[in-house]
């Protein structure tokens, strides 16, 4: 299948890229994600998402969208989880599949499903609905199994590693902890 692939950063990309190519799936790594914050980590996610496009040869496509008035004003309006990161996912997600018909794809899927980090029934939730809306399939795979091996490589590459999800309360919520 030609595979549509919503990709939170290139770190997350590799291990999702290699099991659906092993697959025999083509792919195609789609870059939307406007929730990352402030703008010079925007920029580094930006480029280690490309770093690893030109690595591992995938074509890349990007949504370079930095828009910060859509994401304090209406995706983390409700401060808290699991409402600030189901209108994150669907925000995602749904532009992603509202390019899947154009670009001439059979199904999208996303990078969200390989992190133990992410609430992977919010993600499959948010992606059911943007598939439904659209009227293109989501590829349901919990692609877990190889967050591990993905970040290694990573680190391997020498691309930038985020070390928070993405919005400034994950990034609060993570420092805090240390
Ligand atoms: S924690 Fe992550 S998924 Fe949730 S709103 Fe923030 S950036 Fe989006």
């Amino acid at each position: 299948m030609r595979i549509f692939v919503h990709s939170c950063c290139g770190p997350c990309l590799i291990g999702v890229a290699e099991t659906l190519r092993r697959e025999g799936h083509e792919i195609t790594a789609f870059w939307y994600n406007p929730n990352v914050m402030p703008y010079r980590e925007y920029r580094r996610r930006r480029g280690a998402f490309r770093e690893v496009c030109d690595r591992l040869n995938i074509k890349p496509e990007v949504a370079d969208e930095y828009d910060l008035p859509l994401i304090l004003g209406r995706v983390l309006a409700p401060a808290e989880k699991p409402g600030r990161c189901a209108n994150c996912y669907g925000l995602r997600l749904n532009e992603t599949a509202r390019r899947v018909a154009d670009g001439g794809y059979d199904a999208f899927a996303t990078t969200l499903m390989i992190s133990s980090r992410q609430d992977c029934d919010l993600v499959r939730g948010a992606a059911a609905a943007a598939s439904n809306k659209h009227g293109v399939p989501f590829l349901d795979r919990d692609f877990r199994d190889v967050e591990e091996s993905s970040h290694a490589a990573a680190r391997e590459m020498g691309v930038h590693i985020q070390g928070y999800c993405g919005c400034i309360y994950s990034e609060e919520e993570r420092y805090r902890k240390k």
